[in-house]
């Protein structure tokens, strides 16, 4: 509901390609198929891409949550938006499921899925995942966060070489450097030459005879590193903050990786979240219920006061505007949402059951009226 631009939105459902009654494993599947196409990775400045990519995000983050999948359904677009639907970088706050298709569309993107067989040229290094927990109302707010991981950087003495200092290296016997074998295959088309590569020196054409001591000939040394990162305010549960170039090292020259901050949101004990939106419920007494009251709300800033009405039934949900979370995308607040409850007296003393059943009898006449209608009404209903 954040203005006209959500009208043209395509269905879900469609942008997916699957129908209403779709399962769960055939909303993922879907999916993945389609991310793997649409992904930017193998679309470089590639805006239809790009663009069909994070609708299909978008998608996916509702279709994949019953309880938001469930909203589409009811209230469509409308029932989804302002919930930072299509994503914070990409992958929004899919909370359900999203860990598996990510981790599955990572061994894709940086296992080296899609790098090429050959190992002669420079490669990208892989992806870090990184899961960082943070509370909830560090989400809400935004924060700086100082994270530590292991990350693999060129070894200090070889300078990533791999090779011990004053030495070098020597080109392979086996395949004279070029890194691969031919040989001659026999098949029922006759002979054909192939290639394979080079088992002796792995591809490389050149082999370490005197490999460095301190990373024993990987080039590579296992470092603790620190990095800064600002947290946006209003990021969910499994948002994703990418950080480029912080991944691990290229192969040959390669640019690094890029580095994933994936949220974990810790629960709070009176707030849920739904999107930009707080969720809370309020135990309010049956005589706050009957007479109205002036009630004092907890709210992520501080208390403030709503009055509710005489007669208010419990389950009643009312809205505080603009005490939701903030969109990190910069469209506007969310709402909190207080629904109360009328808590029933489980102990009373003598006196108060005595002034109660005063107070019912004076009622009886009333009831008894209202529940001739309703049994009226449920005659009738049968009576057709
Ligand atoms: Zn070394
Ligand atoms: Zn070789």
């Amino acid at each position: 509901m954040k203005g006209c631009g959500e009208v043209s939105k395509r269905d879900f459902y469609d942008v997916l390609g699957i129908s209403k009654g779709a399962t769960n494993d055939e909303i993922k599947k879907s999916y993945r198929k389609l991310a793997m196409k649409y992904h930017p990775d193998k679309n470089p400045n590639n805006n239809e891409a790009e663009a069909k990519f994070k609708e299909i995000s978008e998608a996916y983050e509702i279709l994949s949550s019953p309880e938001k999948r469930q909203k589409y359904d009811q209230f469509g677009h409308a029932g989804v938006s302002g919930n930072g639907a299509g994503g914070f970088g990409g992958f929004g706050g899919a909370s359900g499921g999203f860990e598996d298709v990510f981790g599955d569309i990572f061994d894709m993107f940086g296992g080296g899925g899609f790098s090429s067989r050959r190992q002669s040229g420079p490669r990208k290094g892989a992806d870090i995942k990184y899961e960082v927990p943070i509370d909830f109302e560090e989400a809400v707010f935004g924060t700086d966060k100082t994270i530590e991981f292991y990350k693999y950087e060129n070894c200090s003495t070889c300078k990533g070489t791999g090779v011990k200092p004053g030495k070098s290296k020597k080109t392979c016997s086996t395949c004279k450097g070029s890194g691969e074998i031919r040989y001659i295959q026999n098949t029922i088309l006759g002979q054909i030459v192939n290639t394979k590569t080079c088992t002796h020196c792995h591809g490389e054409g050149q082999i370490i005879d005197h490999p460095c001591m301190t990373c024993r000939g990987t080039g590579k040394e296992k470092n603790l590193k620190k990095i800064k990162i600002k947290i946006p305010a209003g990021v969910d549960n499994g948002s994703v903050i990418p950080i480029r170039g912080e991944g691990e090292l290229g192969e040959k020259g390669g640019p690094r990786g890029d580095l994933y901050i994936v949220l974990s949101v810790r629960k709070h004990k009176v707030f849920t979240r739904d999107g930009l939106d707080i969720l809370c419920e309020m135990p309010i007494t049956f005589a706050q219920a009957t007479l109205g009251d002036e009630l004092e709300v907890p709210t992520l800033e501080g208390k403030v006061k709503y009055k509710i009405k005489e007669g208010t039934q419990s389950q009643t949900v009312f809205r505080l505007r603009g005490k939701g979370v903030v969109d990190p995308k910069g469209y506007g607040k969310g709402d909190q949402y207080v629904k109360v409850v009328v808590e029933i007296p489980k102990k009373l003393s003598e006196e108060q059951k005595n002034l109660l059943r005063q107070f019912a009898s004076s009622c009886d006449k009333e009831v008894h009226e209202k529940r001739k209608g309703f049994f009226d009404k449920v005659k009738d209903a049968f009576s057709v």
